[in-house]
């Protein structure tokens, strides 16, 4: 297992097109190994393969949302391979975004509340699934990477301009420490 460099937008290695996964074997069960502790590392509780410069379609997720008794996280690792998206929810939510590409900033975005997803995980079982919460959110903020879409794309120019210029005077502050 290694921990990968994520990319950062402007990249536009961000932008590609991920594409449908073959066979679910070793190889890419060490990918996602990779990617899992890549997240974990971070910390983030989603990452996309092309984030870390592998535009397939696999997903990891972990809300990490309970704690355990000594205050660390309880962990409830999820992998989504060729994950499709039907079906959304009339009804919409807002939460306030953050990615792992996009670091340090934040910014609400509206998705609907719930969807039906299918995806295959690491033993290769497909799965149909009514994702709801939380999770719906994450899972729809992850499926835009695969098509090459970032949550500030879901912001106005103006919003969306003022976000990448943080990020680049941030990266200039960085150089320069
Ligand atoms: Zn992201």
């Amino acid at each position: 297992m290694a921990i990968r460099p994520i990319l950062e937008a402007p990249d536009p290695r961000l932008r590609v097109k991920s594409v449908p996964v073959d066979t679910v074997d070793d190889d890419l069960r060490a990918l996602i190994a990779d990617m899992f502790e890549t997240m974990y590392d971070a910390p983030g509780i989603g990452l996309a393969a092309v984030q870390i410069g592998v535009p397939k379609r696999v997903l990891v997720i972990d809300l990490q949302e309970q704690e355990g008794e000594d205050g660390e996280r309880i962990r409830e690792p999820r992998v989504f391979i060729n994950p499709e998206l039907s079906d959304p929810a009339e009804d919409k939510s807002v939460y306030n975004e953050g990615c792992l590409s996009v670091p340090d900033q934040y910014a609400d975005v509206e998705r609907p509340v719930a969807i039906q997803a299918r995806w295959l995980d690491e033993d290769g079982v497909q799965h149909d699934e009514r994702i709801e919460g939380m999770l719906a959110t994450c899972l729809q903020h992850e499926m835009d990477h695969l098509e090459g879409v970032l949550f500030i794309d879901h912001l106005s120019k103006l919003k969306r301009d003022m976000v990448l210029k943080k990020l680049e005077k941030a990266r200039k502050l960085r150089r320069a420490a």
